[in-house]
């Protein structure tokens, strides 16, 4: 599914769901990444570009009244600046007015070759027929952020959330100190919420612990380091179950 926007004729798909920046950002650095891989590199310029919101070929549209919708469209005569697609990313589009859809009928239609278009949605159901018509739909619910989890980060969830049980505060650091992305980071954080709500009977203090982490994953966004994020979570996490 990863790669079936970049290879096929596909140019405009709407993803359905709630908070799907993170899941539309991935989208977009698979169609850019350079290493044409059906999974995104993480380590090429493009794949860095993406991550640090400094892509040019990647246009986040946000605002969705009429003229910023018809300016935006106005820029996809322009080629790729740096390779071969330019991927235009329509946050909520649920939320846009009749006129400001209208606006995107043609370009949803009948786009420049080079551009694939992201529509995020939480009821497409507000979309126009006539968009709606012109989009695959494919429904990202539960899957914000993190689509698949590799064997590797499914491991340091285990390695932490058994350090936690066991009262290893040692080992639990240990685990977490692997993490070297703040992409994986997030991705872990989230198994660990997880993981810990299913021994939360073993843990006491749990739901102050799970509070801290939750706010964690808010706040990872804000923190520029992940090493210290990593020795500040687990810290945190430990003090918060009286290990
Ligand atoms: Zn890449």
């Amino acid at each position: 599914m990863m790669s079936a926007m970049r290879d096929s004729n596909r140019h405009a798909v709407c993803y359905v769901g709630e908070n799907l920046d993170e899941f539309a950002q991935q989208k977009a650095k698979v169609i850019l990444c350079n290493s044409g891989q059906a999974e995104p590199c993480g380590v090429c310029n493009s794949c860095k570009k993406v991550q640090n919101s400094s892509h040019p070929d990647l246009i986040w549209v946000r605002e969705h009244k009429v003229k910023e919708v018809r300016e935006v469209v106005a820029t996809s005569v322009i080629r790729p600046n740096d390779g071969e697609f330019k991927v235009y990313i329509f946050t909520e589009a649920d939320s846009m007015r009749a006129e400001s859809q209208n606006a995107l009928l043609k370009f949803t239609e009948e786009p420049p070759d080079y551009v694939k278009i992201i529509f995020t949605a939480k009821s497409p159901d507000l979309l126009l027929d006539t968009i709606k018509s012109r989009l695959v739909f494919i429904n990202a619910d539960g899957a914000s952020g993190t689509p698949h989890p590799t064997a590797e980060l499914l491991e340091t969830t285990k390695a932490f959330v058994s350090a936690l049980v066991n009262k290893n505060e040692y080992s639990a650091a240990a685990a977490l100190s692997k993490i070297k992305t703040r992409e994986d980071l997030s991705a872990v954080l989230d198994l660990i919420s997880k993981a810990m709500h299913n021994e939360q009977c073993t843990m006491y203090n749990y739901v102050e612990a799970q509070k801290f982490l939750l706010n964690c994953i808010d706040d990872l966004k804000y923190n520029p380091n992940i090493n210290l994020a990593c020795t500040y979570i687990t810290s945190g996490i430990c003090e918060k179950l009286k290990l």
